[in-house]
């Protein structure tokens, strides 16, 4: 939510105002109903169920559900977090994602208006709810979603690259090469999932952004890591997914990775 407020400081100029809230607006809510939706990949493509049949279900009374419990984030929040039928508690991660892609959609249009970029984000974000649900709930970066955003990808990045096309064929190189070496190091200590994962994220970034992103994920996950090792919520050498925290420093690094290079720059003038 800060992360919205903060934005509108870079609200365009005053005439623009109206036409940014209508579309903010429209995307806030085009990402909840997306979101809903990215959530049953994420659970579905994993275990290789389809998407769209059967019919979403109570997990513990399989009661179909119907249009009235399908309202992104409300659903949850009239029933309290319950099934209407048997009660039992339903996920909070459901309308979490929901609400994260709405929220993020905006966060992206604020920051790159009506551009490409625009376009570049959206998908960037629809990729991390999808693998951050599979990977939190199986440990998994399913082939399939990577292949779906990869050619959306190339084919932007190759139409409009940030500075060069190198940069990005940089960047990806980068990108699978440093997770690659990690799995190497550690003998399997991560999938090679998020070896794929990163590559496809360092050709999106581009070299110079792809260094922050690898660099706020680590922090993250060893903050992360530390902390549920801390309070005993995972065992000492359990290992946790990877994925969600590569893709939140690569969202970071999207949209702030040139204020963030140009900062540590300036530390050394
Ligand atoms: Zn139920």
């Amino acid at each position: 939510m800060s992360l919205v407020l903060i934005s509108f400081y870079y609200l365009p100029k005053e005439s623009d105002l109206q036409m940014t809230l209508f579309i903010s607006s429209y995307l806030f809510i085009l990402g909840l109903i997306l979101g809903s939706f990215y959530n049953v990949v994420g659970l579905r493509v994993p275990v290789r169920e389809s998407i769209v049949h059967p019919p979403s279900r109570c997990p513990s009374c399989e009661t179909r559900l119907k249009p009235f419990d399908l309202i992104p984030v409300i659903s949850y929040l009239l029933s309290r977090g319950k099934c209407r039928h048997c009660c039992s508690r339903v996920s909070p991660l459901y309308p979490l994602g929901e609400l994260a892609t709405g929220l993020l959609f905006v966060w992206i249009y604020l920051n790159f208006g009506n551009s490409w970029e625009t376009l570049t984000g959206l998908l960037l974000v629809s990729l991390s709810v999808m693998i951050t649900v599979s990977d939190l709930k199986y440990m998994l970066i399913p082939n399939r979603i990577l292949l779906v955003f990869t050619p959306f990808f190339l084919v932007l990045r190759l139409l409009y690259p940030l500075e060069s096309i190198w940069l990005h064929f940089w960047g990806a190189i980068a990108g699978g090469g440093v997770l690659l070496f990690i799995v190497v190091i550690t003998r399997g200590g991560m999938g090679s999932g998020d070896v794929k994962l990163f590559c496809l994220l360092g050709w999106v970034l581009g070299l110079y952004n792809i260094i922050p992103a690898f660099i706020i994920a680590c922090l993250i996950g060893s903050v992360v890591g530390g902390g549920l090792m801390l309070f005993k919520l995972i065992k000492p050498k359990q290992p946790i997914p990877f994925g969600p925290f590569l893709l939140i420093g690569s969202l970071l690094s999207f949209t702030f990775g040139s204020t963030i290079i140009s900062f540590y720059l300036s530390i050394f003038n």
